[in-house]
């Protein structure tokens, strides 16, 4: 009873996103656009009645640098978070996997790719980021971004967030088969990065309990990055805890499975 409870408070959370939503990744422009219809499949944490609210806060290291305001405070302050990152970010990031790999209990490294390709098995441009393009180049994109995670010394990941977050729908059936969870989002905090500092904090500092929040951690000059480190910090005060997603789903008594919306 319980558990069926928990579902079907999730199934009732799902929300259709729209296609206009802000990019959640890349570049501001847009080529063209998708040809045929993607999924953002949404993600959230089941709720615990009584408990007090939760997020899961989900960071992108798509490529380039790393934020130190949003990394020092989320060490300073004990603040957990799921950092998904690609092999390319992980090349050019050394002193960042330092910080990362001395606080296995505040970071869970997850998988964002290889070369932060759209997780599309068809020629397609999104938010201009190239598609994976075939189901072969998929399957490199996601099995390279493990490659590089293990043999950086972290984890084998468990989870797989595409470049752009939007998926074919045989994109999907595929990254499962090879043994992922799709990283899917609920609360989009920062547009791709490209916020302003007091829209990102406001947008994160409104979470609901359960919400699985998407930001990025590659963007140092970016004022969306200090909107990111605000708004968490107002999360704390109003009494929010910050889980992993790895506990999340230990302590689950279901699988979290991203809900994939209606094509
Ligand atoms: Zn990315």
């Amino acid at each position: 009873m319980h558990v069926l409870f928990r579902l079907l408070l999730c199934a009732m959370l799902v929300q259709p996103v729209l296609a206009a939503a802000a990019p959640t990744d890349g570049s501001a422009t847009r080529h063209g656009g998708p040809e045929r219809s993607l999924a953002e499949p949404v993600l959230r944490l089941p709720l615990q009645p009584g408990a007090a609210p939760r997020v899961a806060l989900t960071l992108d290291a798509c490529m380039g640098a790393v934020d130190r305001r949003i990394l020092d405070t989320l060490v300073a302050e004990r603040i957990p978070a799921t950092i998904f990152v690609t092999a390319r970010w992980l090349k050019h990031n050394g002193e960042a996997i330092a910080i990362l790999k001395a606080h296995p209990d505040l970071f869970e490294i997850e998988n964002h790719g290889r070369d932060h390709l759209a997780p599309v098995d068809h020629p397609a441009t999104i938010w201009g980021v190239h598609a994976a393009g075939s189901p072969e180049a998929l399957t490199v994109e996601v099995e390279g971004g493990t490659e590089a995670i293990v043999a950086a010394g972290f984890d084998r990941p468990l989870w797989f967030r595409g470049a752009t977050a939007r998926y074919s729908a045989s994109a999907i059936t595929r990254i499962e088969a090879l043994g992922y969870r799709i990283g899917g989002f609920s609360l989009n905090g920062d547009g791709g990065s490209l916020l302003g500092a007091h829209t990102t904090a406001r947008r994160i500092a409104a979470a609901r309990d359960g919400d699985v929040i998407i930001a990025h951690i590659n963007q140092p000059t970016h004022a969306a990055g200090s909107g990111v480190v605000e708004g968490v910090r107002a999360l704390r005060k109003r009494g929010f805890d910050f889980v992993l997603l790895r506990d999340a789903e230990a302590a689950a008594s279901a699988p979290l499975n991203s809900q994939v919306l209606a094509q």
